[in-house]
């Protein structure tokens, strides 16, 4: 709490600005979380115990965090886009103490809190709700909680694009180590504003984001979610961005986002999901800046990054992180692999989790005893030291015997005439085991022609990876972090080549 919030205090520099034009500055702000900290001391929680906010995007939201941080309490936030059904997982999961919701949605979750022994409050995106009443009749100051390092900070769920999510402890040192890393890295001062429309239940708009702003001194525009009009209204009075890369193609799609519009900016960054390497040259052509795109995960923070001077090589997400060891490896003997080989990719350091919760053998899989957290992820390292990301490895399609990695026949897809975008799952086949699919996006306003594709695409693949049927889609399904949904893709065609 010190390191991130605490050394603000005093200070009337702004923090948050808000959509409505408002500024909320830090010394505001840390007596609004000591507030909260009081309600959640009134409401009987005790160190160690969880919060599980889903709530709308808001100063309060965020001063939850800050709240918890103060209190020595867990801070547990879930996606908005979660139904009951999913929320009930992650409250009987997590055994949080407290739940925080919308108060439209109170109603549908008193009886899940009730079943599962959680108390229920509500605070809505303007700020109002039961939790902030509570709070307005409480004290603006507060006793930190004294807290080691070591002991957890937040339970943060993956976004559940492989499988079902995972709550990832993450420790206040995981947390530090990261954020003090990346400032340097990326040479995040006091005078920077970053602009926030990121969502604030991710590893990426709350800890990346906001962490980074914390340590600087710095302030965020606070955005509820990425809507054009406002990104482009507020876009000269930042000096920095963070975004998914679907913000970057929907800004390149605004013919407003000119290089005008974005010269002064410092930094736009990248990351939570592969940046097209066109989407790299149109942006550099169309403003001058070169996106830095960087990698990470819920269970490491961040891992890589390209460089702040030096060359941001495209479809790369550069090295690793000062203090991060990252190594490729052999799936299926975890030998290290010589460099230029594909192989799944480890990382030790700091930034590296304390394991999943509850899921003692799932950790034990994939938290090696020698530190190394195996991602999940497959990649390559070129001869510059650079991190190239193939795919995930359960995104791999072996195919009579052969490894198809399906990040090679997107490229070549994308390429295709009248295609926008594409994925290639593998789907089971009864000679080949697996076998290739691919969905193609049309471009806008345009057919792609599917004989055509296939007849382009003989010179650039050999045969076993050419896909057995391509189909086309409106729109490629996603998460609210733009990541693609393979899974939904493979439920959808898994029968297509059985009898
Ligand atoms: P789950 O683990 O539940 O399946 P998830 O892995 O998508 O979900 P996150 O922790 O939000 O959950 O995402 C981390 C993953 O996002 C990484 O493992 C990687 O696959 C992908 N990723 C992040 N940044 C990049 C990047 N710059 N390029 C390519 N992939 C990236
Ligand atoms: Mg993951």
């Amino acid at each position: 709490y010190d390191q991130l919030f605490g050394k603000h205090a005093g200070q009337n520099t702004p923090f948050l600005l808000l959509p409505d034009g408002s500024c909320l500055c830090h010394d505001d702000f840390l007596q609004q979380a000591a507030q909260i900290a009081n309600t959640l001391n009134m409401l009987g929680l005790t160190p160690g115990d969880r919060v599980a906010v889903q709530v709308e995007k808001s100063a309060q939201s965020l001063a939850v965090y800050a709240a918890c941080a103060q209190a020595g309490l867990i801070f547990l936030p879930l996606n908005t886009a979660y139904t009951e059904d999913e929320l009930a997982y992650f409250i009987e999961n997590s055994s949080a103490t407290l739940i925080l919701c919308d108060s439209s949605r109170q109603t549908g979750i008193a009886p899940i809190a009730k079943r599962l022994g959680a108390q229920l409050e509500t605070l809505d995106a303007d700020g109002s709700g039961s939790l902030m009443d509570k709070a307005a009749t409480c004290e603006r100051q507060f006793a930190t909680v004294d807290r080691n390092g070591d002991d957890l900070a937040a339970f943060l769920y993956t976004s559940g694009t492989t499988g079902r999510s995972k709550g990832a402890m993450l420790t206040q040192d995981n947390l530090l180590s990261n954020a003090q890393t990346l400032v340097s890295e990326w040479r995040f001062t006091e005078n920077d504003v970053l602009l926030h429309a990121l969502p604030i239940f991710h590893t990426h708009g709350l800890f990346v984001a906001t962490n980074v702003t914390l340590i600087a001194g710095g302030s965020m525009i606070f955005l509820p979610k990425f809507n054009l009009d406002q990104m482009i209204d507020w876009l000269p009075r930042a000096t920095t961005m963070m975004g998914v890369p679907t913000f970057y193609t929907r800004l390149l799609d605004d013919p407003r986002f000119d290089r005008e519009l974005s010269q002064h900016m410092r930094l736009f960054i990248s990351g939570s999901a592969p940046l097209l390497a066109e989407t790299h040259v149109q942006f550099e052509n169309r403003t001058g800046h070169r996106i830095l795109e960087r990698y990470g995960m819920t269970e490491t923070n961040m891992n890589t990054s390209n460089p702040y001077d030096g060359e941001r090589r495209a479809g790369t997400v550069g090295f690793p992180l000062p203090g991060v060891e990252l190594k490729v490896s052999d799936p299926e003997t975890g030998q290290t692999l010589p460099q230029g080989e594909i192989g799944q990719i480890e990382v030790r350091g700091p930034n590296v989790f304390k394991g999943y919760w509850q899921m003692p053998q799932k950790t034990a899989e994939e938290l090696r005893e020698d530190g190394y957290f195996i991602t999940g992820d497959l990649g390559q390292i070129d001869a510059d030291g650079y991190v190239h990301i193939v795919g995930r490895n359960k995104d791999l399609i072996i195919s009579g015997g052969y490894n198809i990695y399906p990040k090679e026949i997107e490229l070549v897809l994308d390429e295709q005439p009248g295609v926008l975008e594409s994925a290639v799952i593998g789907v089971p086949h009864p000679d080949f085991g697996e076998t290739v699919v691919a969905v193609v996006v049309p471009a806008p306003d345009q057919t792609p022609d599917i004989a055509e594709i296939k007849a382009n695409i003989g010179g650039s693949l050999a045969g076993f990876k050419h896909p057995r049927k391509i189909e086309i889609l409106d729109a490629l399904p996603r998460n609210t972090m733009g990541k693609v949904q393979k899974n939904i893709l493979r439920d959808r065609y898994q029968d297509i080549f059985q009898i």
